[in-house]
């Protein structure tokens, strides 16, 4: 089954082929992604209407580059699947629109697909490891994005338990915030993580919020207040700087790995899956990875590129769920905010 992946939730337009008869990362036909980070760079943060129109504007060029990047006619596709929620509802709207438009010129099923959940089931569409094979539930998911930090027992692909997740800042949220105050452009997480990579360790010291209490929960904004003082307080070198990257990089990579560990132990497994775009983040793919190992198990992840927003992930995780049967009726609907415990099961998963 050849599915065609919408995602348009935000400010990266996605658009990917995945192929359900190719296994693993072959799976994956084509996938494309247009930022709209120059856009909104001026603003310093998105600006709904603007990311709304310019999904309009690179959607269907973006469809066609993928289709040809595949090498397949609109015809061959079986499915389509398309960003839901949560998200921006104006851009939200776009995706959807075009994706049931499509489905229904072609007259093949369309799925609505949680953002999240795609983000969940990115590092399942890599190849298998060699020794291990594919990470099969139950696992926990660490989702650290720009929008969310949430820790998930995932019982089985679509039955999802919420252990703890952020009260304030999302992880991806506190790396763009800290690298605006310290002068950085906008969106400035990534950057932030390479300034911290020439920082000197321990030179700057910030607390591991609320890891000496129990509970899975997070809090980062306190986090960003710290960084605020001792920037101010500093000669504000492009050496201090980097070394004030790298502390803030060093608190915010050991706290999310306590709680990952502490999760492991709550849930009774040792097998930790990790996607979003602070996923991408190199300390924090091997700090996990360390971690994981150490109690005999394993940190498994997406390519960097699929942990930040892409239509690849919406296309794996449609192609799931259309393969087990479900689909959305013909109405063009979305659902800005949307508890990920309330998906259905996807009950004939296997085979993927
Ligand atoms: P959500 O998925 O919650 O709706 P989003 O889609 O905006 O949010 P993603 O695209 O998954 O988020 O990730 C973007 C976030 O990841 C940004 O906050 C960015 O700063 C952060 N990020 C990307 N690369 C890195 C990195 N190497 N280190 C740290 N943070 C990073
Ligand atoms: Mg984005
Ligand atoms: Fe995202």
């Amino acid at each position: 089954m050849k599915v065609l992946g919408i995602e348009s939730s935000c400010d990266e337009t996605g658009v990917a082929v995945y192929d359900t008869a190719l296994l693993g990362a072959a799976g994956l036909r084509a996938h494309a992604v247009y930022s709209q980070v120059a856009l909104h760079a001026e603003y310093g943060g998105v600006v709904p209407e603007l990311a709304s129109r310019d999904h309009v504007r690179k959607l269907l060029p973006l469809v066609r580059q993928t289709l040809a990047e595949a090498g397949l006619g609109v015809d061959d596709i079986d499915g389509v699947a398309y960003t839901a929620g949560p998200g921006l509802v104006g851009a939200l709207l776009v995706g959807a629109g075009v994706a049931r438009s499509l489905a229904w010129a072609l007259d093949v099923p369309a799925v609505g697909v949680h953002h999240m959940e795609g983000h969940l089931l990115a590092p399942l569409m890599e190849d298998p490891d060699p020794v291990h094979g594919a990470p099969e539930p139950p696992f926990v998911a660490l989702l650290v994005s720009g929008g969310h930090t949430q820790l998930i027992a995932v019982d089985a692909i679509g039955r999802y338990r919420l252990l703890g997740e952020t009260l304030d800042d999302a992880a991806g949220e506190a790396f763009d915030k800290t690298a605006k105050l310290m002068g950085l452009p906008y969106p400035g997480g990534p950057q932030l993580a390479a300034l911290a990579e020439r920082g000197t360790p321990g030179a700057y010291r910030f607390s591991r919020p609320m890891t000496d209490r129990p509970g899975l929960d997070f809090s980062f904004s306190g986090l960003k207040t710290q960084v605020l003082l001792a920037w101010r307080q500093s000669d504000q070198t492009d050496r201090t700087r980097a070394d004030i990257a790298r502390g803030f990089e060093d608190a915010v990579v050991d706290t999310l790995a306590i709680k990952c560990e502490r999760a492991l132990d709550t849930a009774g497994s040792d097998v930790i899956v990790v996607s979003g775009g602070v996923g991408a983040n190199r300390r924090l793919r091997a700090r996990l990875q360390d971690m994981a190992a150490k109690r005999g198990g394993r940190a498994c992840f997406p390519r960097p590129a699929l942990c930040t927003d892409n239509g690849a992930m919406i296309a794996f995780a449609g192609a799931l769920r259309l393969q087990a049967g479900q689909h959305d009726d013909a109405a063009v609907h979305v659902t800005p905010r949307w508890d990920m415990a309330s998906l259905p099961p996807v009950a004939a998963a296997a085979g993927l």
